[in-house]
Parts: structure tokens; C-alpha cells; sequence
């Protein structure tokens, strides 16, 4: 695919001309990694942040947030009810937290592996490398972390760097890929200022950095964020600016697919906010074949409030279970079973081991 093709199906708006784009990613996606939907079990562990990122809630100037940041005990029990509920892997995401210690995160790792065989899935934001590569001896074997738009200078804005440290997303995802972790990237569709351009280039990105897992949503207003708040006094210009929308989130997740045949794409939260009724459902059919039940418990999730209106918030882990495996399984498509490894990195790993 070429830049070119890319941005005419972002731009494209005839709905018929759009389901041969929902059926091809459909077809690639049922060729390279199959039927199966695969439950990741989510345990938001911490919304502590010592950054000040202008889209998101748990930005470090957001005072009224009332911080927490979980037991080891407690993120134990989310993590056998993971397993109980058939989930082959954890991910633990937090915002970026001194608290949470290289060595502290290093004995959690190695106890969750010694209790249970769940695949342990990391994105905890920019940690030093000695940090990550800890973790990735400790038993680690997936990191998430999205670089959020190639465009450097929109990076810089939105995402301002900690004191003298340069945020180099793009440097540690090839480091997390040299330490062996199935990697994972992605970006928020209508960041304000993001153009077309901006968006054919993150996915012609996706490629060049053959991520084993892609996550895409749409970018959703924070009111407590500097964003937030510029963004309701018409921020950017429209007639290049990508709309955060539902029909234009589908596009990236399908065109995701079609540059990365055997990515781990899930179909996201945020996608789901913006239809709850059957965005989930949508994204699996134009792409997706991952979802992320929540398994944080209901009192902390309230807190962990990234964007305001998160679908599935005040749900049980159970019920969050039982949604989304019966969304699955009303489609027609199976539930997978164990790590529910990324296919890519397997074919990437195997000439040399
Ligand atoms: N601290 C971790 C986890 C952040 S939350 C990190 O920085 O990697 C995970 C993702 O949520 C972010 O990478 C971002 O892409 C997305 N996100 C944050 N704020 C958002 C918003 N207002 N709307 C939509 N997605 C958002």
C-alpha cells in the first residue's frame, strides 16, 4: 500500500466503495490470524503520572484526581480471576509511576508467573531501560506503548518531554523489540492538529516498525486536560484536521490490518465509547481480533479516567466477561484459548532460534 492509496481510503466516503475496504480487512485478518477473538484481562493498576500529556486525564496538573495505586495482593486476585474466566494473558497498564519500582514491578512479574501460565502484558509508559529489560527477565513478554502520532512536532506538543530527558517512543520500541518482547504501538485518531497526511504516515509506520500488536481509538476530550480545553474553543484547522471519529476509526483499524496481516489488533475501549451498542462488534469485523475485558475493580476504574465517558464503567469484572464473550460468540467468531501469542513475532523469531 502506498502512501497515496492510503490516504484515499481516509478520505473516502461512498459506503459502498468502504465495504470492499471492511470486507478485504475482514478476509486478510480471517486469513493470518484466524477466527479466535482473544481476551486480554486489563488491570489498570495505577493512576499516579508524573508526565503532563495534553490529552490525557491522569495528567500529572490534574489536582482533583484522587490518585490510588493498587496492592500486590490486590492485582493477584485480578489476575487469578483472569485466569479463572479463561483469559491466557494480563495486561497491567499504569500511568507513568515512580511508585511503582523496578524491583517491586520485577518480584509482582515473577510471582504472577510462578502462580499461573497467563502471558504477561506491560504498558507502564517510558521506564529507564534497565527497568524494562528487568521486567523482560522477570518473565515479562509483551510492552504496549503507543507513539501516538509520527508527526515529531505534534509529539513534542502534546507530549512534553520529563525535565532533560528526550521522549524518544520510537528508540525504546526498538529496544523493547531487541530485549524479545512481542511489541505493541498505536495512536489516537483526531488528535487535534493531526492531518491526513500525519495519519497515512503512522500507518505506513505501523509497518516499518512490524509491530506484533497495534492499538488504534479515537482521540476523545479530556476537560481536565490543556487539550480538552482548547479543543472546545475550535482548535486546528478543519479542512485538514482528521475528524475523531467512529467511521474514521474504522478505517485506520482496517487499514492496520491490511499493512500488518499478522498484528494482534484489538478492537478498543474508546472505539466502543463512541458506539456502545455495537462498536465492539464493528471493529472485530473490520480488523480487529483482540478485545481487553477490565478486570481493574470498579472503584479504582472510576479513577482511572484517561477520557471522560470510558464505556464499561461501572461494570464487574464478571459482567465485563460475560459482555464481551457473548458479543463474540453472537458473531459468530470463537473465544481464544492460551497466550494467544502475536503470529508475527513468531514468523519474525523462528529463522533465528
Ligand atoms: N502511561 C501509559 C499508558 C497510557 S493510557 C503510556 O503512556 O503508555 C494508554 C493510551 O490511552 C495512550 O497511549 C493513549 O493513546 C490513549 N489515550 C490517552 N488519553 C486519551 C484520550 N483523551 N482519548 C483517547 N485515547 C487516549
Amino acid at each position: 500500500m502506498t502512501k497515496t492509496e492510503i490516504l484515499n481510503w481516509l478520505l473516502e466516503t461512498n459506503p459502498t466503495t468502504l465495504d470492499t475496504l471492511w470486507e478485504k480487512a475482514d478476509r486478510v485478518r480471517q486469513e493470518n490470524v484466524g477466527d479466535a477473538v482473544h481476551l486480554r484481562g486489563l488491570i489498570e493498576i495505577s493512576n499516579y503520572c508524573r508526565r503532563n500529556c495534553g490529552y490525557c486525564g491522569l495528567n500529572r496538573s490534574n489536582h482533583p484526581l484522587e490518585r490510588y495505586r493498587m496492592t500486590r495482593d490486590e492485582i493477584l486476585t485480578c489476575a487469578s480471576q483472569a485466569a479463572q474466566f479463561g483469559y491466557g494473558t494480563v495486561v497491567m497498564q499504569a500511568g507513568e509511576d515512580p511508585g511503582i519500582t523496578g524491583e517491586w514491578m520485577a518480584d509482582l512479574i515473577r510471582e504472577l508467573k510462578t502462580q499461573s501460565n497467563l502471558a504477561i502484558t506491560l504498558s507502564l509508559g517510558e521506564r529507564a531501560r534497565g527497568e524494562l529489560r528487568r521486567w523482560r527477565a522477570a518473565g515479562a513478554d509483551r510492552y504496549l506503548l503507543r507513539f501516538e502520532t509520527s508527526n515529531a512536532a505534534l509529539y513534542d506538543q502534546i507530549h512534553p518531554p520529563l525535565g532533560k530527558i528526550p521522549s524518544d517512543r520510537l528508540d525504546l520500541l526498538k529496544y523493547l523489540r531487541d530485549l524479545g518482547y512481542e511489541t505493541g504501538s498505536g495512536v489516537m485518531i483526531g488528535i487535534p492538529g493531526q492531518t491526513y497526511s500525519d495519519l497515512a504516515d503512522d500507518i505506513l509506520l505501523f509497518r516499518e516498525l512490524d509491530l506484533d500488536m497495534i492499538g488504534v481509538g479515537p482521540f476523545i476530550a479530556h476537560p481536565s486536560t490543556p487539550i480538552g480545553q482548547s479543543a472546545s474553543n475550535g482548535y486546528g484547522d478543519f479542512s485538514v484536521q482528521v475528524p475523531a471519529t467512529e467511521a474514521m476509526t474504522y478505517k485506520v483499524l482496517a487499514l492496520a490490518r491490511l499493512a500488518c496481516p499478522r498484528s494482534n489488533i484489538p478492537s478498543t475501549t474508546a472505539l466502543a465509547t463512541l458506539n456502545t451498542l455495537s462498536g465492539r462488534e464493528q471493529g472485530l469485523s473490520r480488523g480487529a481480533n483482540v478485545v481487553m475485558p477490565n478486570l481493574t475493580p470498579p472503584h479504582y476504574r472510576q479513577k482511572y479516567e484517561i477520557y471522560p465517558g470510558k464505556a464499561c464503567l461501572s461494570e464487574t469484572a464478571l459482567q465485563c466477561n460475560q459482555c464481551l464473550e457473548n458479543r463474540i460468540l453472537s458473531m459468530g467468531r470463537s473465544i481464544g484459548t492460551g497466550p494467544g501469542d502475536s503470529p508475527n513475532r513468531r514468523l519474525r523469531r523462528s529463522p533465528v532460534e
